[in-house]
C-alpha cells in the first residue's frame, strides 16, 4: 500500500507547477527580470538512475533512483533523499526547488537539492534496503560530495540509510568523509538535536505566529497530520508549550480525543507497534480527511503534499497552519486560505529547522569539534526566529502572504548572489 492511500489522494496538482505558481508571483512582485527568471527556475542538474538490487529471495529488482540539483548559487547544494512508492520526477523537482528557497530563506549557505527512490521501505529487509542504499551511492559518487551535493534523510529514510551511505562514499572516495551526508547517526558524526530539529522548528514557528496572532499558547487547540519524524516531535513538543493536541494521524488513519492525547503515550505505543499507531486506542477513529477539518486552531500538516487544496480549503477551521511538511498545500488552496484570513506559515520556513541543523552537523564535522545539544538547540532557535521575524515584517510591509514573502526573500537572496559571480551553471 502506497503511503498516499492513507493520507488524501487527489487528482492533485503536479508538485513542481504548484512551486512554479508561487515562484512566479514573487517573481513579479520582487520585479526579478526575465533573464534570472529562467536561471532561477530551471533545476541545474537531473540524474535518474536504474538501481539493480539483490533481494532476499536470489532475484534482482531494478529501482529507479533519482537526484535533482535545482540550484547551487548559495553553496552546495543540501536536500534529504526519500524512499517511497511516490517518487517521480517532478516530485523531485519541486522538493530539490523547495530546498533551494528553504536554505535561501534561514540565509545558510547551500543550494537546494533532492534525492528519491521508488520503493517501498516497509517492504523490505534491513539487507535489502543497505544493498540499495550503497548502490544509489555508488552511482551517484560523482554527484554528492561534502563541497557539492549534501545529502540527507527525507521520507521513509533516517540515520541508518545516512550511515550506509557515509560509509560507501568514504570506501569510494579513500577517506572518511563524514560531511558528505547530514542526518547521521551521533557516533558517526551526526549532531545532537538533528533528530529533533524539523519538530523543533515547527514549534519555533508556531509559538511566534500565535505571539502575532495575540493567542496564548496554554490550552490553544491544535491538530497534527502525519506522525513520523516531523509530526511527531512537532506533537510532543507543541503539547510541551502547553497546546492540546486533539488529533495525530499516520498511515493507519487518524485518532481525535477531544480532552488531548497524551502524546507522549502515543509515541511510545507507535514504537512498540512496528512503527504505526494502528489499534491505538486514545482517541476516537477519524479519516485524515476530517482530521484536516477538525475544530481547532492549529493545524500542523506533517505528512506529504497536496493534502489542502481548492477541495477542502474552504472546510478548514483552523486560525494557523504550520506547514511541517513540504508542499502540504496545493498552490490553488492559497487564495481560499488567504481569503479566509488563516495565517499560514510555508514549508520553506516552518520546517526549516532540519536543515538548519543539517548544516550545523555539517560544520561540526569539518571542525572535528562537536558541540552541546544546549548550543544547536540556542542557534537554531535563533536562525527559526530571525527568519521567521524578516519573513513576518516582509508580509506586513508589502501586504502578501507569509508564502508569498517567504518566496521574494528566498528568491532576491539567490538571485543577489547570481548577480555577483555571475551566470553560474554546474
Ligand atoms: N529532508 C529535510 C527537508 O526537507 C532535511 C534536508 C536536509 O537536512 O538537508 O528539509
Amino acid at each position: 500500500m502506497s503511503q498516499r492511500d492513507n493520507v488524501i489522494k487527489h487528482s492533485s496538482e503536479n508538485p513542481f507547477e504548484s512551486m512554479k505558481k508561487r515562484f512566479d508571483i514573487a517573481a513579479k512582485t520582487i520585479g526579478l527580470d526575465e533573464s534570472d527568471y529562467h536561471v532561477l527556475i530551471a533545476p541545474q542538474k537531473t540524474v535518474i538512475v536504474n538501481i539493480p538490487v539483490t533481494m532476499d529471495d536470489g532475484k534482482v529488482k531494478v529501482f529507479e533512483g533519482f537526484r535533482v540539483v535545482h540550484n547551487a548559487n548559495l553553496g552546495p547544494s543540501k536536500g534529504g533523499i526519500r524512499y517511497s512508492m511516490d517518487v517521480h520526477l517532478d516530485e523531485v523537482r519541486a522538493l530539490a526547488a523547495w530546498m533551494t528557497w528553504k536554505c535561501a530563506v534561514v540565509g545558510i549557505p547551500y543550494g537546494g537539492g533532492k534525492g528519491g527512490i521508488k520503493c517501498d521501505p516497509r517492504s523490505m529487509s534491513k539487507g535489502e534496503l543497505e544493498r540499495l542504499t550503497r548502490s544509489y551511492t555508488d552511482m551517484m559518487v560523482d554527484v554528492f560530495g561534502p563541497d557539492k551535493d549534501i545529502p540527507a534523510p527525507d521520507m521513509g529514510t533516517g540515520p541508518q540509510e545516512m550511515a550506509w551511505l557515509m560509509d560507501e562514499y568514504s570506501k569510494l572516495v579513500g577517506k572518511s568523509s563524514p560531511a558528505v551526508v547530514t542526518g547521521k547517526p551521533i557516533v558517526l558524526g551526526g549532531s545532537l538535536g538533528r533528530v529533533e530539529a524539523t519538530g523543533r522548528g515547527v514549534m519555533v514557528s508556531t509559538r511566534a505566529a500565535l505571539a502575532k496572532m495575540g493567542i496564548n499558547p496554554v490550552g490553544t487547540t491544535c491538530a497534527v497530520q502525519g506522525f513520523g519524524n516531523v509530526g511527531s516531535i512537532s506533537a510532543k513538543l507543541l503539547a510541551m508549550q502547553g497546546l492540546k493536541i486533539l488529533a495525530i494521524s499516520d498511515v493507519s488513519g487518524a485518532y481525535y480525543n477531544p480532552e488531548g492525547i497524551n502524546i507522549e503515550a502515543a509515541i511510545a505505543f507507535r514504537d512498540n507497534n512496528n512503527g504505526t499507531l494502528e489499534g491505538f486506542k486514545d482517541g476516537k477513529k477519524i479519516s485524515n480527511a476530517e482530521l484536516l477539518e477538525l475544530d481547532v486552531t492549529v493545524l500542523v500538516p506533517a505528512a506529504m503534499e497536496d493534502q489542502i487544496t481548492e477541495e477542502n480549503a474552504n472546510r478548514i477551521k483552523a486560525k494557523l497552519i504550520v506547514e511541517g511538511a513540504n508542499g502540504p498545500t496545493s498552490a490553488s488552496a492559497d487564495d481560499i486560505l488567504n481569503k479566509k484570513g488563516v495565517l499560514v506559515v510555508p514549508d520553506i520556513l516552518a520546517n526549516a529547522g532540519g536543515v538548519t541543523v543539517s548544516y550545523f552537523e555539517w560544520v561540526q564535522n569539518r571542525l572535528g569539534y562537536y558541540w552541546t545539544e544546549e548550543r544547536v538547540y540556542r542557534r537554531a532557535d535563533r536562525v527559526m526566529k530571525t527568519a521567521f521575524e524578516g519573513v513576518y515584517a516582509a508580509a506586513q510591509k508589502y501586504n502578501i502572504p507569509m508564502r508569498i514573502a517567504a518566496y521574494c526573500v528566498a528568491i532576491q537572496r539567490v538571485a543577489d548572489v547570481e548577480k555577483l559571480r555571475g551566470k553560474f551553471g554546474l
